[in-house]
Protein backbone atom coordinates (compact mmCIF):
# COMPACT_ATOMS: atom_id res chain seq x y z
CA UNK A 1 0.00 0.00 0.00
CA UNK A 2 0.73 3.50 -0.30
CA UNK A 3 2.39 5.40 2.69
CA UNK A 4 0.62 8.39 2.02
CA UNK A 5 -1.56 10.43 -0.41
CA UNK A 6 1.01 12.87 -1.78
CA UNK A 7 -1.21 16.19 -3.27
CA UNK A 8 0.76 19.64 -4.24
CA UNK A 9 -2.23 21.25 -0.86
CA UNK A 10 -0.38 18.63 1.41
CA UNK A 11 -0.05 14.68 2.40
CA UNK A 12 -2.96 12.83 3.30
CA UNK A 13 -1.49 9.76 5.80
CA UNK A 14 -3.65 6.80 4.56
CA UNK A 15 -5.70 5.51 4.81
CA UNK A 16 -7.60 8.73 4.62
CA UNK A 17 -11.58 9.52 4.59
CA UNK A 18 -13.00 12.15 2.07
CA UNK A 19 -16.38 13.19 2.73
CA UNK A 20 -18.47 14.03 -0.32
CA UNK A 21 -18.60 17.69 -0.71
CA UNK A 22 -20.71 16.79 -3.85
CA UNK A 23 -21.86 20.40 -4.99
CA UNK A 24 -19.16 22.14 -3.37
CA UNK A 25 -20.21 22.00 0.17
CA UNK A 26 -20.86 19.05 2.85
CA UNK A 27 -24.52 19.59 3.34
CA UNK A 28 -25.04 21.46 6.84
CA UNK A 29 -21.91 22.22 7.81
CA UNK A 30 -19.02 25.19 7.09
CA UNK A 31 -15.15 24.41 6.41
CA UNK A 32 -14.78 25.74 9.97
CA UNK A 33 -16.52 22.49 11.53
CA UNK A 34 -15.01 20.04 9.10
CA UNK A 35 -12.07 21.04 10.06
CA UNK A 36 -12.24 21.28 13.66
CA UNK A 37 -13.66 17.25 13.60
CA UNK A 38 -10.66 16.71 11.61
CA UNK A 39 -11.60 16.41 7.94
CA UNK A 40 -8.08 16.81 6.13
CA UNK A 41 -9.99 16.43 2.35
CA UNK A 42 -13.05 16.58 0.36
CA UNK A 43 -14.65 15.23 -3.05
CA UNK A 44 -16.62 16.95 -5.22
CA UNK A 45 -18.04 16.13 -8.22
CA UNK A 46 -16.89 18.05 -11.52
CA UNK A 47 -19.99 16.83 -13.53
CA UNK A 48 -22.72 17.90 -11.11
CA UNK A 49 -20.54 21.45 -10.76
CA UNK A 50 -20.79 21.37 -14.57
CA UNK A 51 -24.28 21.47 -14.21
CA UNK A 52 -24.66 23.92 -11.40
CA UNK A 53 -22.72 26.70 -11.16
CA UNK A 54 -20.69 25.79 -13.71
CA UNK A 55 -17.27 25.91 -14.26
CA UNK A 56 -17.05 29.99 -15.28
CA UNK A 57 -18.55 30.72 -11.98
CA UNK A 58 -16.46 28.32 -9.98
CA UNK A 59 -13.38 30.12 -11.77
CA UNK A 60 -14.40 33.57 -11.94
CA UNK A 61 -14.31 32.70 -7.80
CA UNK A 62 -10.74 32.24 -8.05
CA UNK A 63 -11.17 28.39 -7.89
CA UNK A 64 -13.14 25.52 -5.70
CA UNK A 65 -11.28 26.12 -3.11
CA UNK A 66 -11.83 29.62 -2.86
CA UNK A 67 -15.20 29.25 -3.64
CA UNK A 68 -15.94 26.66 -0.98
CA UNK A 69 -13.41 28.24 1.36
CA UNK A 70 -11.62 24.91 2.09
CA UNK A 71 -7.64 25.32 1.48
CA UNK A 72 -7.07 20.99 1.95
CA UNK A 73 -6.83 18.87 -0.84
CA UNK A 74 -9.82 18.06 -3.20
CA UNK A 75 -10.38 15.51 -5.11
CA UNK A 76 -13.17 16.05 -8.32
CA UNK A 77 -14.60 12.66 -9.31
CA UNK A 78 -15.28 12.84 -12.83
CA UNK A 79 -19.28 12.04 -12.77
CA UNK A 80 -18.88 8.90 -14.57
CA UNK A 81 -20.80 7.35 -12.53
CA UNK A 82 -23.75 9.78 -11.66
CA UNK A 83 -24.40 10.31 -15.23
CA UNK A 84 -24.73 7.30 -16.32
CA UNK A 85 -26.80 6.40 -13.12
CA UNK A 86 -28.77 9.22 -14.38
CA UNK A 87 -29.19 8.10 -17.79
CA UNK A 88 -30.31 4.30 -16.62
CA UNK A 89 -32.86 6.11 -14.53
CA UNK A 90 -34.35 7.94 -17.31
CA UNK A 91 -33.03 7.19 -21.25
CA UNK A 92 -34.16 10.32 -22.32
CA UNK A 93 -31.92 11.99 -20.71
CA UNK A 94 -28.98 11.17 -22.80
CA UNK A 95 -27.18 8.26 -24.27
CA UNK A 96 -23.27 7.34 -23.86
CA UNK A 97 -21.50 6.65 -27.34
CA UNK A 98 -18.16 5.29 -28.01
CA UNK A 99 -16.57 8.76 -28.08
CA UNK A 100 -18.45 10.88 -25.81
CA UNK A 101 -21.80 10.79 -23.34
CA UNK A 102 -24.57 13.50 -23.93
CA UNK A 103 -26.46 14.63 -21.49
CA UNK A 104 -29.83 16.73 -21.09
CA UNK A 105 -31.24 18.71 -18.32
CA UNK A 106 -34.38 17.45 -17.66
CA UNK A 107 -35.97 20.48 -16.65
CA UNK A 108 -33.83 23.09 -18.96
CA UNK A 109 -33.63 21.02 -21.81
CA UNK A 110 -29.85 22.43 -21.53
CA UNK A 111 -27.94 19.91 -23.53
CA UNK A 112 -24.22 18.77 -22.16
CA UNK A 113 -21.66 17.35 -24.41
CA UNK A 114 -19.34 14.79 -22.61
CA UNK A 115 -15.68 13.75 -23.77
CA UNK A 116 -12.78 12.53 -21.81
CA UNK A 117 -10.83 16.06 -23.03
CA UNK A 118 -13.91 18.70 -21.45
CA UNK A 119 -13.87 16.43 -18.32
CA UNK A 120 -10.60 16.97 -18.00
CA UNK A 121 -10.73 20.75 -18.50
CA UNK A 122 -13.53 21.06 -16.54
CA UNK A 123 -11.38 19.24 -13.28
CA UNK A 124 -8.73 22.17 -14.36
CA UNK A 125 -10.81 24.75 -14.63
CA UNK A 126 -12.05 23.90 -11.04
CA UNK A 127 -8.44 23.75 -9.75
CA UNK A 128 -9.00 20.07 -8.70
CA UNK A 129 -5.68 18.59 -6.77
CA UNK A 130 -6.73 15.26 -7.96
CA UNK A 131 -8.42 14.83 -11.17
CA UNK A 132 -10.26 11.87 -12.19
CA UNK A 133 -10.69 10.14 -15.87
CA UNK A 134 -14.02 10.16 -17.33
CA UNK A 135 -15.03 5.85 -16.88
CA UNK A 136 -17.93 4.03 -18.74
CA UNK A 137 -19.92 2.11 -15.88
CA UNK A 138 -22.17 -0.72 -15.54
CA UNK A 139 -23.69 -2.94 -13.24
CA UNK A 140 -21.86 -5.97 -12.02
CA UNK A 141 -24.23 -8.22 -13.23
CA UNK A 142 -24.80 -6.82 -16.51
CA UNK A 143 -23.72 -9.78 -19.75
CA UNK A 144 -20.04 -10.13 -20.24
CA UNK A 145 -20.35 -8.28 -23.67
CA UNK A 146 -21.85 -5.15 -22.03
CA UNK A 147 -18.87 -5.72 -19.60
CA UNK A 148 -15.76 -6.04 -22.18
CA UNK A 149 -17.31 -2.61 -24.04
CA UNK A 150 -17.56 -0.72 -20.89
CA UNK A 151 -13.65 -1.68 -20.41
CA UNK A 152 -12.84 -0.71 -23.55
CA UNK A 153 -14.41 2.67 -23.25
CA UNK A 154 -12.84 3.16 -20.32
CA UNK A 155 -9.45 2.40 -20.86
CA UNK A 156 -10.00 4.35 -24.91
CA UNK A 157 -11.46 7.56 -22.48
CA UNK A 158 -8.59 6.64 -19.95
CA UNK A 159 -6.08 7.28 -22.85
CA UNK A 160 -7.11 10.28 -24.04
CA UNK A 161 -8.12 11.90 -20.72
CA UNK A 162 -4.18 11.00 -19.71
CA UNK A 163 -3.51 13.06 -23.00
CA UNK A 164 -5.43 15.99 -22.41
CA UNK A 165 -4.15 15.74 -18.46
CA UNK A 166 -0.49 16.42 -19.79
CA UNK A 167 -1.61 19.31 -22.44
CA UNK A 168 -2.75 21.10 -19.55
CA UNK A 169 0.14 20.56 -17.20
CA UNK A 170 2.50 21.63 -20.34
CA UNK A 171 0.47 24.68 -20.96
CA UNK A 172 0.13 25.88 -17.29
CA UNK A 173 2.30 26.84 -14.49
CA UNK A 174 2.52 25.80 -10.96
CA UNK A 175 2.47 22.01 -9.32
CA UNK A 176 0.33 20.17 -11.25
CA UNK A 177 -2.30 18.38 -9.87
CA UNK A 178 -2.27 14.70 -10.06
CA UNK A 179 -4.66 12.43 -12.36
CA UNK A 180 -6.43 9.08 -11.67
CA UNK A 181 -7.79 6.51 -13.45
CA UNK A 182 -11.15 4.11 -12.63
CA UNK A 183 -11.28 0.41 -13.67
CA UNK A 184 -14.01 -1.35 -14.46
CA UNK A 185 -15.19 -4.42 -15.63
CA UNK A 186 -18.51 -5.44 -12.81
CA UNK A 187 -18.01 -8.78 -11.53
CA UNK A 188 -15.78 -10.56 -14.25
CA UNK A 189 -12.02 -11.49 -13.14
CA UNK A 190 -10.55 -11.29 -16.22
CA UNK A 191 -11.98 -8.19 -17.55
CA UNK A 192 -10.85 -6.71 -13.62
CA UNK A 193 -7.53 -7.21 -14.18
CA UNK A 194 -7.00 -6.49 -18.08
CA UNK A 195 -8.98 -3.08 -17.03
CA UNK A 196 -6.58 -2.72 -14.08
CA UNK A 197 -3.46 -3.73 -16.20
CA UNK A 198 -4.16 -1.28 -19.20
CA UNK A 199 -4.34 1.22 -16.75
CA UNK A 200 -1.34 1.06 -15.05
CA UNK A 201 0.17 0.49 -18.30
CA UNK A 202 -0.63 3.54 -19.44
CA UNK A 203 0.33 5.09 -16.33
CA UNK A 204 -1.60 6.85 -13.28
CA UNK A 205 -0.89 8.69 -9.90
CA UNK A 206 -3.51 6.37 -8.43
CA UNK A 207 -6.14 4.36 -9.06
CA UNK A 208 -9.97 3.69 -8.08
CA UNK A 209 -12.11 1.49 -8.01
CA UNK A 210 -15.09 1.68 -10.05
CA UNK A 211 -18.79 0.50 -10.69
CA UNK A 212 -21.10 -0.17 -7.84
CA UNK A 213 -19.67 -1.55 -4.84
CA UNK A 214 -22.37 -3.84 -3.05
CA UNK A 215 -24.22 -6.65 -3.98
CA UNK A 216 -27.75 -7.20 -3.92
CA UNK A 217 -27.60 -8.25 -0.36
CA UNK A 218 -25.59 -4.86 0.41
CA UNK A 219 -22.14 -7.32 0.89
CA UNK A 220 -19.36 -5.70 -0.63
CA UNK A 221 -17.72 -7.20 -3.48
CA UNK A 222 -14.65 -7.95 -2.02
CA UNK A 223 -13.48 -10.26 -4.77
CA UNK A 224 -13.18 -7.61 -7.44
CA UNK A 225 -11.79 -5.16 -4.86
CA UNK A 226 -8.98 -7.90 -4.41
CA UNK A 227 -8.97 -8.80 -8.17
CA UNK A 228 -8.37 -5.35 -8.59
CA UNK A 229 -5.59 -4.40 -6.16
CA UNK A 230 -3.76 -7.41 -7.06
CA UNK A 231 -3.43 -6.27 -10.51
CA UNK A 232 -2.33 -2.65 -9.71
CA UNK A 233 1.18 -1.98 -9.00
CA UNK A 234 1.56 -2.37 -5.67
CA UNK A 235 2.62 1.06 -4.08
CA UNK A 236 0.35 3.24 -6.85
CA UNK A 237 -2.18 5.09 -4.20
CA UNK A 238 -5.91 2.94 -4.20
CA UNK A 239 -8.95 4.63 -3.85
CA UNK A 240 -12.37 3.00 -3.47
CA UNK A 241 -14.99 5.14 -5.11
CA UNK A 242 -18.00 5.36 -3.08
CA UNK A 243 -16.83 2.64 -0.39
CA UNK A 244 -18.28 4.17 2.84
CA UNK A 245 -19.85 1.36 5.08
CA UNK A 246 -17.13 1.83 8.26
CA UNK A 247 -17.26 -2.42 7.90
CA UNK A 248 -16.54 -2.03 4.23
CA UNK A 249 -13.75 0.49 5.20
CA UNK A 250 -12.27 -2.13 7.37
CA UNK A 251 -12.46 -4.89 4.42
CA UNK A 252 -11.39 -2.71 1.40
CA UNK A 253 -8.43 -1.15 3.89
CA UNK A 254 -6.98 -4.80 4.46
CA UNK A 255 -7.28 -5.44 0.41
CA UNK A 256 -4.96 -2.59 -0.27
CA UNK A 257 -7.12 0.69 -0.67
CA UNK A 258 -5.67 3.67 1.09
CA UNK A 259 -8.47 6.34 0.35
CA UNK A 260 -12.33 6.36 0.17
CA UNK A 261 -15.46 8.74 -0.37
CA UNK A 262 -18.85 8.23 0.61
CA UNK A 263 -21.94 10.44 0.80
CA UNK A 264 -23.04 7.96 3.58
CA UNK A 265 -21.86 9.05 6.99
CA UNK A 266 -23.39 12.48 5.95
CA UNK A 267 -26.73 11.00 4.48
CA UNK A 268 -27.46 9.02 7.59
CA UNK A 269 -26.83 11.89 9.78
CA UNK A 270 -29.37 14.17 8.04
CA UNK A 271 -31.65 11.24 8.69
CA UNK A 272 -30.78 10.92 12.24
CA UNK A 273 -28.54 7.47 11.91
CA UNK A 274 -25.64 8.23 14.55
CA UNK A 275 -22.98 5.67 14.47
CA UNK A 276 -21.21 4.47 17.76
CA UNK A 277 -18.36 2.36 18.50
CA UNK A 278 -18.71 -0.66 20.82
CA UNK A 279 -17.19 -0.20 24.07
CA UNK A 280 -13.12 -1.29 24.20
CA UNK A 281 -13.41 -0.95 20.45
CA UNK A 282 -10.20 0.94 19.92
CA UNK A 283 -7.84 -1.34 22.28
CA UNK A 284 -7.07 -3.33 18.61
CA UNK A 285 -7.26 -2.31 14.79
CA UNK A 286 -10.29 -3.40 13.74
CA UNK A 287 -10.55 -6.11 11.01
CA UNK A 288 -12.61 -7.48 8.58
CA UNK A 289 -15.51 -9.07 10.19
CA UNK A 290 -15.47 -7.13 13.48
CA UNK A 291 -18.63 -6.26 15.07
CA UNK A 292 -17.06 -2.90 16.60
CA UNK A 293 -19.61 -0.44 15.97
CA UNK A 294 -23.51 -0.01 15.67
CA UNK A 295 -25.84 3.31 15.28
CA UNK A 296 -28.65 4.49 16.78
CA UNK A 297 -31.99 6.13 15.10
CA UNK A 298 -32.17 9.40 17.34
CA UNK A 299 -35.88 9.72 16.29
CA UNK A 300 -36.66 6.70 18.44
CA UNK A 301 -38.99 7.96 21.56
CA UNK A 302 -36.67 6.16 24.01
CA UNK A 303 -34.24 8.87 23.58
CA UNK A 304 -36.72 11.66 24.15
CA UNK A 305 -35.79 11.51 27.81
CA UNK A 306 -31.77 10.15 27.64
CA UNK A 307 -29.67 12.38 28.62
CA UNK A 308 -26.63 10.80 28.00
CA UNK A 309 -23.99 11.71 25.08
CA UNK A 310 -24.30 9.91 21.58
CA UNK A 311 -21.35 7.83 22.34
CA UNK A 312 -19.69 7.99 25.97
CA UNK A 313 -15.95 9.15 24.96
CA UNK A 314 -16.55 11.05 21.35
CA UNK A 315 -14.89 14.39 21.12
CA UNK A 316 -17.19 15.63 18.85
CA UNK A 317 -18.96 18.42 19.18
CA UNK A 318 -22.19 17.18 19.40
CA UNK A 319 -21.13 14.72 22.32
CA UNK A 320 -18.88 17.28 24.37
CA UNK A 321 -21.93 19.76 24.78
CA UNK A 322 -25.50 18.09 24.01
CA UNK A 323 -27.53 14.91 25.47
CA UNK A 324 -29.46 11.77 22.79
CA UNK A 325 -32.51 13.94 24.61
CA UNK A 326 -31.15 17.20 22.82
CA UNK A 327 -30.96 16.09 19.85
CA UNK A 328 -33.76 13.86 19.70
CA UNK A 329 -36.00 17.46 20.53
CA UNK A 330 -33.94 19.49 17.83
CA UNK A 331 -34.60 16.95 14.91
CA UNK A 332 -38.51 16.21 16.02
CA UNK A 333 -38.49 20.50 15.69
CA UNK A 334 -36.76 20.65 12.81
CA UNK A 335 -33.96 22.91 14.18
CA UNK A 336 -31.56 23.24 11.00
CA UNK A 337 -28.80 22.29 13.94
CA UNK A 338 -29.86 18.94 14.25
CA UNK A 339 -28.39 18.28 11.00
CA UNK A 340 -24.84 19.92 11.19
CA UNK A 341 -24.19 17.71 14.90
CA UNK A 342 -25.24 14.89 14.12
CA UNK A 343 -23.37 15.01 10.56
CA UNK A 344 -20.27 16.40 12.76
CA UNK A 345 -20.80 13.47 15.13
CA UNK A 346 -20.47 10.76 12.39
CA UNK A 347 -17.46 12.72 10.76
CA UNK A 348 -15.52 12.69 14.03
CA UNK A 349 -16.52 9.08 13.69
CA UNK A 350 -14.64 8.21 10.29
CA UNK A 351 -11.70 10.28 11.71
CA UNK A 352 -11.50 8.26 14.95
CA UNK A 353 -11.82 5.30 13.09
CA UNK A 354 -9.32 5.98 10.08
CA UNK A 355 -7.01 7.13 13.09
CA UNK A 356 -7.43 3.86 14.34
CA UNK A 357 -6.59 2.37 10.94
CA UNK A 358 -3.50 4.00 10.50
CA UNK A 359 -2.16 3.56 14.17
CA UNK A 360 -2.84 7.03 15.08
CA UNK A 361 -4.01 9.73 17.38
CA UNK A 362 -7.39 11.53 16.23
ZN1 LIG B 1 -19.90 12.61 18.94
Amino acid sequence: MADALETRRGTLPVPTFLPDATRAGVRGTSSEDLRQVGIEALVVNAFHLLRRPGARVVQAAGGIHRFMDWNGPILSDSGGFQVWSLIRQDPNRGVIRDNEVIFREPETGEKWNLTPERIINLQFQLGSDIVVCLDDCTDADAPEPEQERSVERTVRWARRCREEFDRQVAQRRGEAPRIFAVVQGGGVESLRRQCAEELAAIGFDGYGFGGWPLAADSTLLADPLRWVADALPAAAPKHALGIGRADHVVSAFALGYSSFDSALPTRDARHGRLYVFKPGWAARRPSPGDDFFGAIRIHDPEYRVDHGPIEDGCDCPLCTRHSRAYLHHQFKVGDASAERLATLHNLRFYVRLFANLRGSAA
